[in-house]
């Protein structure tokens, strides 16, 4: 079922030959680029369009009414609810750890150099809804904007045909039980866009007002649409379709290894489910596994396309050192590491979004309720970027403080590089401080 890449005794560069879908962000930009500058320039009534189009909904209002939010909390299914909640509580634990504390830096005598973290303003948080919904992305979204002190918390989400037009009722749930009451109606490219740029409404208490950083994951258009808004607004990272990779050898088990490669499959017929492993006997019966278990799965045809698309695929190494660096050039969004060792294996690994050690981590565990976030970079994005985290939503600004004596110390210095960089008035602007 997987495409087979056979990497044994090869001494080339992993980076070419490793499986990557063929739509890329960067040409899915293009298909979304009318609709983010329709929205740019004409809000509310392109979104509408924008929203009929792709969601088949015609939309009243952008923003979702207090009371559709708190009739959703109300109806939330018991178990739903303490599994939301028992997600949030674990997450909120890793998230606190990672807030910063401001830093004061004695430079020399006189002169200090303060760091400032400083949340921002107003955040848009990107929840997903096309073939699955997403209630977990709403925790994993909100608890670090919260952790890190943001006021204005807007979550945007696909409205659903099945729930008269309003986001998923769970996710809905989701944003009451964390307080979030400004929740938008809209998905896709369009939400993104209406995020960045703000829009016009059905009437004044419809407006959606711009925010500084959009977060969240979502499939290739909304990804696509997030890169076409940075520097507009802040982007965390590129969380596009689906990547699970698994470093596995002989001691794996393969029913676990299929069942994984699967569990991630069935996010997106883009979806990537890559196994690299230094066993042939473990390659040939995760694919018998796969045979089994693909049939009896609920999603059988999406995870059918994923597996066996360009983007997922077997690859066969020498050893685990092969295996190590095949990892890291492909630098995935999940990395589970099924080997003996696989601790130590996991701690040398360069490039991962997150790592999963061993036989009892799954990436579905990170998924919901591990405590990590689940919202991680793709398509190679890991080589630069994090996950989203506390720090996603906060700016280091230095403050600096020097007095007459620590400046006069230094003057010289600045003068000189000044005058290096062809800059005198930079070196004057000491200067004349100084002078008599
Ligand atoms: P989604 O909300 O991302 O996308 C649905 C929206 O896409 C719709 O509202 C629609 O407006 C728009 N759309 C649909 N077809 C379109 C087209 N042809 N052109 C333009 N716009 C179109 O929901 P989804 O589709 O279920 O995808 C969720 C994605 O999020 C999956 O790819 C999943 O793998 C990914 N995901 C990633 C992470 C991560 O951290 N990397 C985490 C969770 C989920």
């Amino acid at each position: 079922m997987l495409n087979r890449i056979d990497l044994r005794g090869s001494r080339r560069d992993p980076r070419g030959l490793l499986p990557r879908a063929q739509l890329d962000v960067s040409v899915a930009v293009e298909r979304i680029r009318p609709v983010v500058e329709a929205v740019h320039q004409h809000g509310f009534s392109a979104i509408r369009e924008a929203t009929e189009k792709f969601d088949g909904v015609r939309l009243e209002r952008l923003r979702v009414p207090a009371e559709a939010i708190a009739a959703a909390a109300e109806t939330l299914d018991p178990e739903v609810r303490a599994a939301l909640l028992e997600a949030i509580k674990r997450a909120r634990k890793v998230h606190a750890d990672q807030r910063r504390t401001d830093t004061t830096t004695q430079v020399v005598e006189g002169g200090t150099v303060t760091e400032r973290w400083v949340p921002v303003r107003r955040v848009g948080l990107y929840v997903p809804g096309g073939l699955a919904v997403y209630p977990s992305t709403v925790v994993m979204n909100v608890v670090p904007a919260q952790e890190a002190g943001v006021e204005g918390l807007v979550v945007a989400s696909p409205p659903q045909v099945s729930n008269n037009g309003l986001p998923d009722s769970r996710v809905l749930a989701a944003c009451a039980l964390l307080g979030v009451d400004e929740v938008y109606a809209v998905g896709g490219a369009q939400a993104i866009a209406m995020l960045g740029y703000g829009s016009d409404g059905a009437d004044a208490g419809d407006r959606c007002e711009p925010v500084d950083v959009i977060t969240g994951p979502g499939n290739i258009w909304v990804t696509a649409a997030k890169r076409m808004l940075r520097g507009t607004v802040g982007i965390d990272a590129e969380a596009g379709p689906t990547e699970i990779a698994i470093l596995a050898d002989e001691t794996a088990d393969p029913r676990h290894v299929a069942a994984d490669l699967i569990s991630q499959a069935e996010h997106d017929p883009l979806a990537a489910s890559v196994l690299v492993t230094d066993s042939e006997a473990l390659a040939e019966a995760v694919e018998a596994e796969l045979g089994k278990q693909v049939a009896a799965t609920k999603h059988d045809e999406r995870v059918r396309t994923a597996l066996t698309g360009e983007q997922s695929g077997v690859v066969l190494v020498d050893d685990l050192e092969q295996g190590l660096a095949v990892v890291d050039a492909y630098a995935a969004e999940h990395l589970e590491i099924q080997t003996r060792d696989a601790r130590q294996l996991a701690m040398r690994v360069r490039n991962a979004g997150a790592i999963f050690v061993g036989a009892w981590a799954p990436v579905s565990l990170g998924d919901y309720a591990a405590g990590s976030n689940h919202v991680l970079p793709t398509g190679g994005c890991a080589r630069h970027s994090s996950g989203l985290s506390v720090q996603s939503f906060l700016r280091g600004i230095h403050v600096v403080e020097y007095t007459e004596d620590a400046l006069r110390d230094v003057a010289g210095h600045v003068v000189a590089l000044a005058n290096a960089e062809d800059l005198p008035a930079h070196g004057d602007a000491v200067k004349a401080r100084f002078a008599r």
